[in-house]
């Protein structure tokens, strides 16, 4: 798949502890599931319905979810079948 700059790669992640505020740069192939915070040192882990702590505690979803909105990882099932 061919990665154009219509994804966002940059993201503030804040944290719901303290509110510590961390620019990072997310992965374009993977999904980051543990991030420890540099403010409190705590680790955050995404909220259930979220793939990756991007999308839960930062400022815009993580690529895989901004080149498939329904998810990362949803498959849609054939109406068809
Ligand atoms: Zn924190």
């Amino acid at each position: 798949m061919d990665y154009g700059e219509s994804i966002q790669r940059q993201a503030i992640i804040t944290c719901p502890y303290c509110g510590w505020q961390q620019t990072e740069i997310m992965p374009l192939d993977a999904c980051l599931y543990f991030y420890t915070c540099p403010g409190c040192q705590r680790a955050l882990r995404p909220k259930a319905q979220d793939c990756c702590v991007f999308c839960s505690f930062g400022t815009i979803v993580c690529p895989p979810r901004q080149t498939n909105p329904r998810g990362a990882g949803y498959t849609e099932s054939d109406p068809t079948d």
